[in-house]
Protein backbone atom coordinates (compact mmCIF):
# COMPACT_ATOMS: atom_id res chain seq x y z
CA UNK A 1 0.00 0.00 0.00
CA UNK A 2 1.06 3.43 -1.15
CA UNK A 3 2.14 6.03 1.45
CA UNK A 4 -0.36 8.56 2.17
CA UNK A 5 0.90 12.61 2.14
CA UNK A 6 0.54 13.04 6.18
CA UNK A 7 2.54 9.94 6.11
CA UNK A 8 5.52 11.04 3.90
CA UNK A 9 5.48 14.74 5.87
CA UNK A 10 5.38 12.66 9.08
CA UNK A 11 8.68 10.51 7.79
CA UNK A 12 9.87 14.00 6.54
CA UNK A 13 9.79 15.37 10.08
CA UNK A 14 7.24 18.20 9.46
CA UNK A 15 3.84 16.12 10.29
CA UNK A 16 2.54 16.55 13.40
CA UNK A 17 5.55 17.71 14.56
CA UNK A 18 9.17 17.02 14.39
CA UNK A 19 11.01 14.31 16.54
CA UNK A 20 14.70 13.73 16.69
CA UNK A 21 15.78 10.49 15.61
CA UNK A 22 19.11 8.97 16.78
CA UNK A 23 21.97 8.91 14.54
CA UNK A 24 24.56 6.63 13.60
CA UNK A 25 28.22 8.07 14.00
CA UNK A 26 28.87 8.14 10.38
CA UNK A 27 25.42 10.49 10.09
CA UNK A 28 26.57 13.06 13.31
CA UNK A 29 30.01 13.31 11.30
CA UNK A 30 28.28 13.78 8.05
CA UNK A 31 26.40 16.94 9.71
CA UNK A 32 29.43 18.29 11.50
CA UNK A 33 30.97 18.49 7.94
CA UNK A 34 26.96 19.85 6.35
CA UNK A 35 27.31 22.14 9.19
CA UNK A 36 30.51 23.46 9.34
CA UNK A 37 30.48 24.76 5.59
CA UNK A 38 34.20 25.68 5.01
CA UNK A 39 34.46 23.82 1.04
CA UNK A 40 33.71 25.86 -1.76
CA UNK A 41 36.12 27.57 -3.20
CA UNK A 42 36.60 27.94 -6.74
CA UNK A 43 38.35 24.98 -8.28
CA UNK A 44 41.46 25.57 -9.76
CA UNK A 45 43.90 23.90 -11.87
CA UNK A 46 45.76 21.41 -11.15
CA UNK A 47 49.00 19.58 -11.56
CA UNK A 48 49.02 16.56 -13.82
CA UNK A 49 48.00 13.46 -12.73
CA UNK A 50 48.73 9.83 -12.80
CA UNK A 51 46.18 7.80 -13.93
CA UNK A 52 45.54 4.04 -14.51
CA UNK A 53 45.04 2.65 -17.67
CA UNK A 54 41.81 1.77 -18.42
CA UNK A 55 38.44 3.22 -21.08
CA UNK A 56 39.83 5.79 -22.71
CA UNK A 57 41.89 7.73 -20.39
CA UNK A 58 45.58 6.16 -21.74
CA UNK A 59 47.55 8.47 -21.14
CA UNK A 60 49.68 8.07 -17.78
CA UNK A 61 49.92 11.32 -17.25
CA UNK A 62 47.01 13.89 -18.42
CA UNK A 63 47.26 17.61 -18.41
CA UNK A 64 43.80 18.39 -16.92
CA UNK A 65 42.45 20.21 -19.86
CA UNK A 66 43.04 17.00 -21.94
CA UNK A 67 41.19 15.07 -19.45
CA UNK A 68 38.38 17.26 -19.85
CA UNK A 69 38.51 17.44 -23.27
CA UNK A 70 38.56 13.45 -23.54
CA UNK A 71 35.88 13.39 -20.81
CA UNK A 72 33.33 15.67 -23.06
CA UNK A 73 33.50 12.79 -25.33
CA UNK A 74 32.49 10.23 -24.02
CA UNK A 75 28.96 8.20 -23.77
CA UNK A 76 27.50 6.34 -21.01
CA UNK A 77 29.65 3.02 -20.94
CA UNK A 78 33.05 5.15 -21.51
CA UNK A 79 32.17 7.19 -18.73
CA UNK A 80 31.46 4.82 -15.90
CA UNK A 81 34.24 3.01 -16.81
CA UNK A 82 36.18 5.77 -16.75
CA UNK A 83 35.24 6.53 -12.82
CA UNK A 84 35.06 3.23 -12.07
CA UNK A 85 38.82 3.11 -12.30
CA UNK A 86 39.62 6.52 -12.03
CA UNK A 87 42.87 7.53 -10.16
CA UNK A 88 42.85 11.05 -11.22
CA UNK A 89 42.50 12.55 -7.42
CA UNK A 90 44.00 11.28 -3.65
CA UNK A 91 40.54 10.66 -3.45
CA UNK A 92 40.60 7.48 -5.14
CA UNK A 93 43.67 5.67 -2.44
CA UNK A 94 40.79 5.42 0.33
CA UNK A 95 37.80 4.28 -1.54
CA UNK A 96 36.00 1.36 -1.60
CA UNK A 97 33.40 1.86 -4.55
CA UNK A 98 33.39 4.84 -6.90
CA UNK A 99 30.04 6.22 -6.73
CA UNK A 100 28.79 7.45 -10.14
CA UNK A 101 24.97 8.36 -10.07
CA UNK A 102 22.03 6.55 -10.37
CA UNK A 103 18.64 7.10 -11.82
CA UNK A 104 16.80 8.19 -15.27
CA UNK A 105 19.48 8.85 -17.95
CA UNK A 106 16.86 11.27 -19.36
CA UNK A 107 15.70 12.48 -15.93
CA UNK A 108 14.14 16.02 -15.86
CA UNK A 109 15.07 16.15 -12.42
CA UNK A 110 19.12 16.00 -11.32
CA UNK A 111 19.86 16.36 -7.63
CA UNK A 112 23.53 16.54 -6.61
CA UNK A 113 25.27 16.02 -3.60
CA UNK A 114 28.78 16.24 -2.21
CA UNK A 115 30.14 13.86 -2.31
CA UNK A 116 29.31 9.98 -1.01
CA UNK A 117 29.53 8.79 2.69
CA UNK A 118 30.80 6.10 4.38
CA UNK A 119 27.52 4.30 3.46
CA UNK A 120 27.54 5.00 0.02
CA UNK A 121 31.58 4.13 -0.31
CA UNK A 122 30.69 0.65 0.43
CA UNK A 123 27.40 0.61 -1.75
CA UNK A 124 28.65 2.52 -4.61
CA UNK A 125 25.41 4.26 -4.64
CA UNK A 126 24.76 8.18 -3.93
CA UNK A 127 22.63 9.05 -0.90
CA UNK A 128 21.72 5.38 1.10
CA UNK A 129 21.47 5.22 4.57
CA UNK A 130 19.80 7.54 6.69
CA UNK A 131 20.59 11.08 4.75
CA UNK A 132 19.45 8.85 1.63
CA UNK A 133 16.10 7.76 2.97
CA UNK A 134 15.30 11.24 3.60
CA UNK A 135 15.67 12.13 0.22
CA UNK A 136 13.36 9.52 -1.10
CA UNK A 137 11.19 10.65 1.47
CA UNK A 138 11.32 14.41 0.05
CA UNK A 139 11.31 12.86 -3.52
CA UNK A 140 8.17 11.44 -2.43
CA UNK A 141 6.53 14.15 -0.92
CA UNK A 142 6.52 15.90 -4.62
CA UNK A 143 5.81 12.58 -6.28
CA UNK A 144 9.03 11.51 -7.44
CA UNK A 145 11.01 8.48 -7.12
CA UNK A 146 14.50 7.20 -7.40
CA UNK A 147 14.93 6.53 -10.52
CA UNK A 148 12.04 7.54 -12.21
CA UNK A 149 12.32 11.02 -13.70
CA UNK A 150 15.62 11.64 -11.41
CA UNK A 151 18.95 11.02 -11.46
CA UNK A 152 21.10 10.84 -8.45
CA UNK A 153 25.07 12.37 -8.09
CA UNK A 154 27.68 14.18 -6.31
CA UNK A 155 30.27 16.68 -7.00
CA UNK A 156 32.92 13.99 -6.44
CA UNK A 157 32.93 10.35 -6.65
CA UNK A 158 35.15 9.29 -4.20
CA UNK A 159 34.76 9.45 -0.60
CA UNK A 160 36.71 12.10 1.35
CA UNK A 161 38.40 11.02 4.27
CA UNK A 162 36.62 11.42 7.32
CA UNK A 163 33.71 12.82 5.08
CA UNK A 164 35.67 15.68 5.10
CA UNK A 165 35.01 18.29 2.21
CA UNK A 166 36.25 17.65 -1.22
CA UNK A 167 39.42 19.71 -1.65
CA UNK A 168 39.44 21.98 -4.86
CA UNK A 169 42.20 20.03 -6.98
CA UNK A 170 39.77 16.75 -6.27
CA UNK A 171 36.32 18.92 -7.29
CA UNK A 172 38.38 20.01 -10.66
CA UNK A 173 39.60 16.59 -11.51
CA UNK A 174 35.97 15.11 -10.84
CA UNK A 175 34.08 17.85 -12.38
CA UNK A 176 34.29 16.95 -15.77
CA UNK A 177 32.19 13.51 -15.07
CA UNK A 178 29.59 15.50 -13.94
CA UNK A 179 29.33 17.77 -16.64
CA UNK A 180 29.75 15.45 -19.10
CA UNK A 181 26.48 13.82 -17.07
CA UNK A 182 24.19 16.43 -16.91
CA UNK A 183 25.49 16.97 -20.87
CA UNK A 184 24.04 13.83 -21.23
CA UNK A 185 21.06 13.54 -19.25
CA UNK A 186 19.63 17.50 -20.37
CA UNK A 187 17.50 17.77 -16.90
CA UNK A 188 15.11 20.77 -16.85
CA UNK A 189 16.38 21.48 -13.33
CA UNK A 190 18.95 21.05 -10.92
CA UNK A 191 18.75 20.60 -7.22
CA UNK A 192 21.68 21.01 -5.38
CA UNK A 193 21.67 19.08 -2.27
CA UNK A 194 24.13 21.62 0.50
CA UNK A 195 26.13 24.42 0.68
CA UNK A 196 29.50 22.07 -0.70
CA UNK A 197 27.28 20.97 -3.82
CA UNK A 198 25.86 24.36 -4.26
CA UNK A 199 29.04 26.21 -4.13
CA UNK A 200 31.20 23.82 -6.14
CA UNK A 201 29.49 24.04 -8.94
CA UNK A 202 28.47 28.25 -9.18
CA UNK A 203 31.82 28.74 -8.47
CA UNK A 204 31.17 31.75 -5.83
CA UNK A 205 31.11 31.13 -2.11
CA UNK A 206 28.00 31.80 -0.40
CA UNK A 207 25.39 30.40 2.65
CA UNK A 208 22.56 28.50 1.68
CA UNK A 209 20.39 30.39 3.18
CA UNK A 210 21.15 33.25 0.63
CA UNK A 211 21.09 31.10 -2.18
CA UNK A 212 17.67 29.52 -1.77
CA UNK A 213 14.84 30.34 -2.89
CA UNK A 214 16.21 31.74 -6.46
CA UNK A 215 16.80 29.94 -9.65
CA UNK A 216 20.41 30.31 -10.55
CA UNK A 217 22.16 29.05 -13.46
CA UNK A 218 24.63 25.76 -13.82
CA UNK A 219 26.32 26.45 -17.24
CA UNK A 220 22.35 26.62 -19.13
CA UNK A 221 20.48 24.94 -16.65
CA UNK A 222 18.25 26.26 -14.15
CA UNK A 223 19.10 24.87 -10.76
CA UNK A 224 17.68 25.30 -6.96
CA UNK A 225 19.57 24.95 -3.44
CA UNK A 226 18.22 23.26 -0.84
CA UNK A 227 19.84 21.82 2.49
CA UNK A 228 21.79 18.57 2.42
CA UNK A 229 19.67 15.66 3.97
CA UNK A 230 22.17 14.76 6.21
CA UNK A 231 21.89 18.26 7.76
CA UNK A 232 18.10 17.94 7.84
CA UNK A 233 18.05 15.15 9.96
CA UNK A 234 18.60 17.17 13.15
CA UNK A 235 17.71 20.78 12.13
CA UNK A 236 14.04 21.51 12.41
CA UNK A 237 13.74 25.19 10.73
CA UNK A 238 15.64 24.37 8.28
CA UNK A 239 13.47 21.04 7.71
CA UNK A 240 10.53 22.97 7.63
CA UNK A 241 12.31 25.41 4.80
CA UNK A 242 13.53 22.43 2.75
CA UNK A 243 9.58 21.71 2.46
CA UNK A 244 9.58 25.22 0.85
CA UNK A 245 12.31 24.76 -1.63
CA UNK A 246 11.00 21.89 -2.95
CA UNK A 247 7.57 23.27 -2.80
CA UNK A 248 9.56 26.00 -5.19
CA UNK A 249 11.01 23.47 -7.16
CA UNK A 250 7.67 21.87 -7.87
CA UNK A 251 6.57 25.09 -9.48
CA UNK A 252 9.73 25.94 -11.24
CA UNK A 253 9.51 22.91 -12.88
CA UNK A 254 6.03 23.12 -13.83
CA UNK A 255 6.97 26.17 -15.17
CA UNK A 256 9.99 25.08 -17.46
CA UNK A 257 7.46 22.01 -18.63
CA UNK A 258 4.84 24.87 -19.53
CA UNK A 259 7.83 26.76 -21.77
CA UNK A 260 8.95 23.61 -22.76
CA UNK A 261 5.32 22.17 -24.61
CA UNK A 262 4.56 25.99 -25.64
CA UNK A 263 4.48 26.22 -29.45
CA UNK A 264 7.37 28.21 -30.85
FE1 LIG B 1 38.67 10.17 -9.97
FE2 LIG B 1 36.70 11.69 -9.02
FE3 LIG B 1 37.47 9.56 -7.63
FE4 LIG B 1 39.07 11.69 -7.80
S1 LIG B 1 37.04 11.61 -6.81
S2 LIG B 1 39.70 9.54 -8.07
S3 LIG B 1 38.65 12.43 -9.90
S4 LIG B 1 36.52 9.55 -9.68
Amino acid sequence: MSASREDILQELGLWPQWRRRDLPAEIENSLEHAASGNAGEAPARSTPVVQKKSGALTSPVLPLDQRVAEIAGMEWPQLKQSVADCTACALHKGRNKTVFGVGDEKAEWLFVGEGPGADEDIKGEPFVGQGGKLLDSMLAAIKLKRGENVYIANVVKCRPPNNRNPEADEVAQCEPYLHRQIEMIRPKLIIALGKVAAVNLLKREASVASMRGKIHDYRGTPMIVTYHPAYLLRSLPEKARAWEDLCFAVETMKGLQSAAAAPT
